[in-house]
């Protein structure tokens, strides 16, 4: 990798050219569970510039991590190497969340964000390590699953409680992890993964959940950060 790499891959106010490299390609692989990704997607995803976006794209075609398009107005498609070093990125990020809050008791609404900082400079191997001290956990602390296979396709995402209705009964299956308020107002609510709830109402604006003996009014943005199953 040349110099022009860290100019032409950034991400936010970080310049290292491997961390963007690794944030773009585990936000593709993330996007592409709900379809073909587009570059205008990515890039709002990111918080990056559409010219950005075709920048990295080009630099990701060269290094093998993406399909070479013929029309530039194509979806991007992951190679199988880049596919490999997302699901690597998925899996470093989730076995962290799950250290920070078994192993140190870190809040979850502020795993997420200590991954992040630190998942690109730990190695498989320590990341490994922590899957055995831990005893190979099959999620993390939101309840998303851990990828260990390497070629994995990232799972389409489960049906939200904002898509609900009076009287459906069902299990939380995981939370959306990028809004750190928003996770910790759920699970204040006891929101967390495995808990049982029955919607009571759901209009426009609310949703309305009974936990238990709890009632608890959920505003329609937040019941959709909540990945439900039954
Ligand atoms: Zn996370």
């Amino acid at each position: 990798m040349g110099n022009t790499s860290a100019e032409l891959l950034a991400v936010g106010s970080d310049r290292s050219p491997l961390r963007a490299r690794e944030d773009y390609v585990k936000a593709i692989y993330q996007l592409g569970a709900d379809g073909p990704v587009r570059a205008a997607a990515l890039a709002r995803y990111l918080h990056v510039s559409r010219v950005s976006v075709s920048k990295a794209k080009r630099q990701l075609e060269a290094e093998g991590l993406l399909e070479r398009e013929r029309e530039p107005s194509q979806p991007l498609r992951l190679s199988r190497r880049g596919r490999k070093l997302a699901v690597a990125m998925v899996r470093r990020h989730r076995l962290l969340e799950t250290f920070f809050h078994r192993a140190l008791r870190v809040p979850l609404d502020r795993v997420h964000a200590e991954a992040e900082r630190i998942e690109h400079v730990i190695s498989d191997d320590v990341a490994m390590r922590i899957a055995a001290l831990l005893g190979r956990p099959q999620r993390d602390p939101h309840g998303h699953p851990i990828p260990y296979r390497d070629d994995l396709r990232a799972d389409k995402p489960l049906p939200t409680l904002a898509e609900l209705h009076a009287g459906d009964r069902v299990n939380v299956v995981s939370l959306d992890d990028r809004d750190d308020a928003a996770v910790a107002l759920l699970a204040k609510c006891g929101l967390l993964p495995g808990a049982r709830i029955v919607v009571e109402r759901a209009d426009a604006s609310r949703v309305v959940v009974r936990r238990g003996k709890r009632m608890l009014t959920l505003r329609r943005s937040h019941a959709a950060m909540v990945r439900i199953g039954t």
